[in-house]
């Protein structure tokens, strides 16, 4: 029986006669609370799951960023085909696009996706603090077993979203997104950057699930934060669980709690990525990553060995403070010196700055260099620059001192 179901959720209209809303597209799910479902990742088979794993994944958050869109479009495909032999094993929610508010910002036949037109910032930034507004609740209702404590914190979690009567528009869409995915046992939402290699973001307590993933996904760097210094959507729901936890230590509660929910944000390239081989194959990949964590099954796709404690960091995994952002110091335009995915050493000149309101011959181009050895995953489109704007990003091994604060300001 196929257990695909497509919804629609209406959300607050910003304005009179405009109608958003979000599609949804659920698989399985039906077999809520059953015992025994196995995942295949060392830190959730340790938790000894009392029930069927949910995997939640969107797109297009920021409303600019469409490689996403078209690999979870792909990803429909596999799934449709996975539920038709019966195959979903836990459930699935899937959101094709999360952002309709930003998909409709188009100004002047150009649209601009990643910030609110209505004032209120990145669409990725400034969520709810649900473990702050749960932690007097929790707090009262711990017991010795992690599973039941699981339980009972995704039930004060979603009472208090539920009760959460927001008045902006915006912040309905971010109580929605966060009503879908809380109680999932994994998080991903889908971006890209300017020009970008493929990478992920997750939490630095979390690598060995993120170098699980980046496996699958056949990608070659993971960054990893540990408080970003702002709550986008993947620190909302996984990172509530931490920070629960954490404020409950303060308390002097050490009832366990766990870490339940894996999010990640995985940035598909750039925006100029949207091809349909590329994106059809990172749906496989992602697919591939379904099956891995026990939510499909399908044996014609191999499984990756699960990493242990004991095995050491990979190469791939870089801490978000090692990321050296090369800032234009002036106004002009800048030329690339390094490609993406080169590596360069501190000091290599990565771009040059032109100030084109001199002659070459009375102006020379303003070096733009490393201050550390890494690789250059990250670019801009936007060749001209004004003073402040972040024109590459580098990432190395070692952190960086001036690398404090929001790590995710823009
Ligand atoms: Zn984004």
């Amino acid at each position: 029986m196929k257990t695909r179901r497509i919804e629609k959720i209406n959300l607050l209209s910003a304005t009179p006669g405009v109608e958003t809303y979000l599609t949804v597209v659920r698989y399985g799910g039906h077999n809520e609370g059953r015992s025994g479902a196995q995942t295949n990742t060392q830190e959730n088979t340790q938790d000894n799951r009392q029930r069927p794993p949910k995997v939640y994944l969107q797109a297009g958050l920021h409303a600019d960023e469409w490689p996403g869109i078209l690999a979870l479009n792909h990803l429909q495909i596999l799934l449709d085909a996975a539920d038709a032999k019966g195959n979903i094993v836990g459930e699935i929610v899937l959101l094709p696009y999360a952002n309709p508010m930003g998909m409709a910002q188009f100004l002047k036949g150009y649209h601009i996706g990643r910030f609110d037109f209505d004032m209120t910032g990145n669409f990725n930034r400034d969520y709810v603090d649900l473990a702050n507004w749960a932690v007097d609740e929790v707090s009262l209702q711990l017991t010795e077993n992690k599973l039941d404590n699981q339980q009972r914190i995704r039930k004060v979690f979603a009472d208090k979203l539920n009760a959460y009567q927001p008045s902006l528009a915006i912040d309905y869409l971010k109580k929605q997104l966060l009503l879908l995915s809380f109680d999932s046992d994994y998080v991903l939402d889908l971006h890209c950057d300017t020009k970008s290699i493929l990478h992920l973001y997750c939490n630095q307590r979390q690598q060995t699930q993120g170098e699980l993933l980046a496996a699958c996904l056949d990608c070659d760097l993971v960054l990893l934060e540990d408080d970003p210094g702002c709550i986008g959507f993947d620190i909302a729901g996984a990172g509530a669980w931490w920070k629960l936890s954490d404020l409950l230590k303060q308390r002097g509660i050490e009832s366990p709690v766990g870490m339940p929910c894996f999010s990640s944000t995985v940035e598909l390239r750039g925006q100029g990525d949207v091809d349909d081989v590329i994106n059809a194959q990172d749906a496989a990949n992602l697919y591939r990553y379904l099956v891995q964590i026990g939510v499909v099954q399908d044996e014609d796709v191999g499984l990756i060995a699960a990493q242990t404690a004991s095995v050491p960091a990979q190469s791939i995994s870089k801490l978000l403070t090692a990321v050296d952002t090369i800032i234009a110091p002036s106004a002009g335009l800048v030329v690339y010196k390094k490609a993406l995915g080169e590596a360069v050493k501190a000091g290599d000149v990565v771009a040059e700055l032109i100030d084109i309101t001199q002659p070459p011959s009375a102006s020379p181009r303003i070096p733009l260099v490393a201050n550390a050895d890494g690789i250059v995953f990250t670019q801009i489109t936007n060749n001209l620059v004004r003073p402040g704007h972040t024109v590459v990003k580098i990432v190395g091994d070692t952190p960086l001192t001036y690398r404090q604060g929001n790590l995710l300001a823009f």
